[in-house]
């Protein structure tokens, strides 16, 4: 744990070194104060807004002389409390630090500041005519330094990978201000280890990252959509394979909805129900296509004969753009069920895929014996084994919420599945990592941190 530091001191150093404009100090903005999950802070003895990476590092030195916290924050969207300040923390916010440096579509790379935000990023390399393929709910305020952090994963790993997958190269800097660049701009680099991937997905506790660079794709020159309704989740896996093979590993997303969740995202979006008749599963999935028509074609031809083959009960194909957003806005409804059903337990679980609709019977099983007042809604993206569980309204004292969460993980312990697919561990699922990580794996994790941050100042009591 960081020493006691002496608050005016820091506070008077920093404030030495940089104007007050860079270090906000006193009554914090609330905005500062919150991600998206559930988890309470305290109120942080300064905001610190850097405008690049030197002042960054100067800012983080004269932190680690006084062995003062700090929690980086990025665009604060996180589901388990990851950028959310105890008391007396220093936060650090990326949030000027937002530049697009350079799109090189000849390379194949976009390099951008950490604090940009997803979107913006997104549209900035659609423009220049390449996809980034990283993409998820929050992109209107997820930063590509957030994003990384988490190793966020999102609607098209089943085609593109994790954010892992996108990332080039790195700029951190270190707990004790030293700028460790790793700005690679090359597929294939094995000159020594490559240490990108110590920092990605590591929730800010061993460097905060301040400049990426990431992997483009060819931009699709068009998407196929459909909503499709199923009996259960074998069919759903049968309908995946099929999509999978016919159409030569082009499928960009594959989400699962039971209908529980398809019901509640289209009264709380106040959405158009896809069909007339209620189906116990719907899949949405997508494919990029390089040939507009003629993939179409076999988007189509795929969807018939899995109709004809019994798998699919039904199927709603998107003959527009704006069909497309209707349909998807089902499955990016959450945001709106989130609020509508808070307080609520966000469960984000990963299981071999074969095995998710085995591990949602019983969780459903679980929840409804102990727990028959609670709505539980189940959804997921079915092709990287990722099922995500919202139990609405839940009672808020802490032996409550522990008997839920061990109702959900303990199923998941007994398929060696991950507790968190894809949100990260931050404060709200600290006491659940030994489900999914053996005891040599913690102690490596503890000794990476001892060493890169041996005063523990960076995002302290977060993940481990
Ligand atoms: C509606 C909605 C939908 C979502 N959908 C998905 C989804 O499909 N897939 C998914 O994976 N997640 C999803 N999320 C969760 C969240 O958006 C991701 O975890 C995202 O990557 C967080 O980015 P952020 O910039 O908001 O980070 P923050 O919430 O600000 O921080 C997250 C963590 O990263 C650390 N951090 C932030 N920036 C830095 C930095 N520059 N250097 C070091 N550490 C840093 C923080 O300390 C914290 O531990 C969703 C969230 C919402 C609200």
């Amino acid at each position: 744990m960081p020493h006691t530091p002496d608050p005016r001191a820091v506070i008077d150093e920093l404030r030495a070194a940089f104007g007050a404009d860079e270090v906000l100090a006193g009554d914090a903005n609330p905005r500062y104060l919150k991600d998206w999950s559930t988890a309470t802070g305290g109120t942080p003895l300064a905001v610190l807004r850097p405008r690049s990476t030197e002042a960054l590092s100067r800012m983080l030195a004269i932190c680690h002389a006084h062995g003062q916290a700090v929690v980086p924050q990025g665009g604060l969207s996180g589901l388990v409390g990851g950028a959310v300040p105890a008391a007396g923390e220093v936060v650090v916010s990326l949030e000027r630090m937002n530049a697009i440096e350079a799109i090189d579509t000849d390379s194949g790379t976009v390099t951008v500041q950490a604090g940009a935000v997803l979107q913006t990023v997104q549209e900035a390399c659609r423009e220049a005519g390449a996809l980034l393929a990283v993409d998820l709910g929050a992109r209107g305020s997820c930063q590509i330094g957030g994003n990384v952090s988490t190793n966020a994963g999102g609607n098209r790993v089943i085609r593109y990978g994790n954010t892992r997958d996108s990332v080039l190269g790195l700029e951190v800097v270190l707990a004790d201000g030293t700028v460790l660049s790793m700005m690679n701009r090359m597929v294939k680099n094995n000159a020594g280890m490559d240490l990108k991937h110590l920092f990605i997905g590591s929730e800010g506790v061993l460097g905060i990252v301040t400049r990426v660079v990431l992997k483009l794709q060819p931009l699709p020159q068009g998407v196929s959509t459909a909503l499709v309704a199923v009996q259960d989740f074998t069919a759903a896996l049968r309908f995946l394979r099929h999509a999978q093979q016919s159409l030569s590993g082009q499928v960009s997303a594959f989400e699962i909805m039971w209908r529980d969740y398809l019901d509640t995202a289209i009264a709380a979006n106040r959405l158009r129900k896809p069909f007339a008749t209620d189906y116990p599963v719907y899949v949405l999935t997508d494919m990029h296509c390089g040939q507009p028509e003629t993939d179409a074609q076999r988007f189509e031809a795929m969807l018939e004969a899995a109709i004809e083959a019994g798998w699919i009960l039904d199927a709603a194909v998107a003959q527009s753009v704006a069909d497309a957003e209707a349909l998807w806005a089902i499955r990016d409804g959450v945001a709106e069920i989130l609020r509508e059903a808070a307080p609520t337990l966000n469960f984000d679980v990963s299981v071999p895929v074969a095995k998710i609709g085995e591990c949602a019977a019983r969780v459903r099983e679980n929840l409804a014996r102990d727990w028959p007042q609670l709505k539980a809604l189940f959804f997921g993206h079915v092709g990287d084994g990722n099922l995500h569980v919202v139990v609405c309204k839940v009672p808020e004292d802490a032996a409550s919420v522990h008997a839920i969460e061990d109702a959900v993980y303990s199923v998941v312990r007994d398929y060696a599945g991950s507790i968190s697919a894809e949100h990260g561990i931050g404060l709200l699922k600290r006491d659940w990592l030994a489900y999914s990580r053996s005891a040599a794996e913690l102690a490596l994790m503890r000794n990476l941190k001892h060493s890169l941050d041996p005063r523990g100042i960076l995002n302290p009591g977060k993940m481990l």
